[in-house]
């Protein structure tokens, strides 16, 4: 007798799934509606009509799930999931607010992706040792006032009062909008969330490089998100007549500019690592065919998951620019304009996101977050993991942003069954 096996689950990974990969894919649907560009894509920008109108779309989704529904003074949406027992909250979620003219994944899939979990959860009639939190976090993309991951870094008390006071194009100020939200501006600082009231943070996200894609993985299991420094250097020279000045009198700030920004791919690129620098920004003075530049002021951006990497990276470009200023008989001045803490997820968090994903027979890899999520906020006063999903040819920020529906449900699985994995294994610490 041979007996038969049945090969459903080889042929098609996602029919084996706790979450309704039909109903979170309606609801993406639905909420691309919300801001949708007639060219494709979305535009639904923090404190905009659309990002009120999905987040009160949102809201009601969560009630439909069973959550208990508050908005906390940052303009923070959360659902809560009673717990078995008096234990810290297991957090999880993303944002619904895009970049101009961006697509219908970023942050959308962690977000619709946490309430499906909240809603399989109820479905399957589950009771959870801790209680559960889906966050939508407000203005990730910081793309009103400036200010990125705004909701979380409220929440996880970076941000003083200072930033009430800042204003929009329209002259309307952050506290303006906090009250059209119904949220009193005075008592901002209620959006702190107590570190010991959490068990935890765990986002699902699109990866939005292309290294999954590539790679062919379902699951990408974050190791930390980049730490950011950027400087700001001038190289001083003279600026002088191009016609009269000999090649050996010339004091030119872009010839030894340019040989700066190669140094900086040159000491990248020396150790293995997936340490990057960038120099994206170049002012050339006086700017014109006939005069030898005499000043030249240009950025340099380097990430990695280790300030020590960066900084030893640094370090060897500096040297370098020293024996290039003397050579070209410049000056060269470098200021740290801008410094972002790596944040690295948790070894138990990113283990339990692996054997969520070998439960569901995915495959995952190990990679850093080169974008800015709000996962590094709350990586500053909690536990934290994510989980990341293939973005096609690695395209973010744009109409042409994309998952596939079957990445997106293995995503979303993956969290359903991470957030159970932790809700077992992690203990007040
Ligand atoms: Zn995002």
């Amino acid at each position: 007798m041979v007996s038969v096996v049945p090969r459903a689950s080889a042929q098609n990974p996602t029919t084996n799934l706790h979450i309704n990969s039909q109903r979170l894919q309606s609801t993406l649907e639905e909420l691309s509606k919300y801001g949708r560009n007639p060219d494709g894509g979305v535009t639904r920008t923090a404190f905009s009509k659309e990002d009120q109108a999905a987040r009160e779309y949102a809201m009601g989704l969560m009630k439909d799930a069973g959550l208990q529904v508050r908005v906390d003074q940052a303009g923070n949406i959360f659902g809560r999931r009673a717990g078995s027992q008096n234990l810290p909250t297991l957090l999880f979620g993303s944002h619904i607010d895009s970049v101009l003219h961006g697509g219908n994944f970023d942050g959308d899939v962690g977000s619709m992706g946490a309430i499906e979990v909240a809603r399989a959860l109820q479905e399957h009639k589950v009771v959870t040792r801790h209680p559960l939190e889906v966050v939508i976090w407000a203005n990730e993309e910081g793309n009103h006032f400036s200010q990125g991951t705004f909701g979380s870094a409220a929440a996880a008390g970076l941000l003083n009062d200072d930033i009430l006071r800042r204003q929009d194009d329209q002259g309307l100020t952050l506290a303006d909008w906090l009250r059209r939200y119904g949220q009193d501006p005075a008592r901002f600082s209620e959006a702190r969330i107590p570190p010991a009231s959490l068990a935890g943070y765990v986002e699902l996200h699109i990866e939005q490089g292309g290294t999954l894609d590539e790679a062919k993985i379902p699951i990408g299991v974050v190791q930390g998100i980049v730490g950011i420094n950027g400087w700001t250097c001038v190289n001083q020279g003279f600026a002088n007549h191009a016609g009269t000045t000999p090649m050996n009198r010339r004091q030119d700030a872009l010839a030894a500019a340019s040989r700066d920004v190669l140094v900086v791919r040159e000491e990248v690129n020396r150790t293995p690592g997936r340490q990057v620098g960038t120099v994206g920004t170049m002012k050339v003075e006086p700017g014109a065919p006939n005069v030898i530049p005499g000043r030249v002021e240009f950025s340099i951006d380097l990430r990695d998951l280790e300030s020590a990497r960066i900084n030893s990276v640094w370090a060897r470009i500096q040297k370098r620019f020293e024996a290039i200023a003397a050579e070209e008989n410049v000056t060269t001045t470098c200021k740290l304009m801008e410094t972002v803490e790596p944040a690295q997820a948790d070894a138990e968090f990113r283990a339990a996101i692996r054997d969520a994903a070998v439960a569901t027979s995915l495959a995952t890899l190990g990679l850093p977050s080169g974008a800015g999520h709000d996962a590094q906020n709350m990586a500053k006063i909690t536990r934290m993991g994510m989980i990341f999903v293939p973005s096609r040819g690695g395209i973010s920020h744009s109409p042409k942003e994309f998952s596939t529906w079957e990445h997106v449900a293995n995503g979303a699985e993956v969290l359903y069954r991470t957030i159970l994995l932790l809700d077992e294994r992690v203990n007040p610490q």
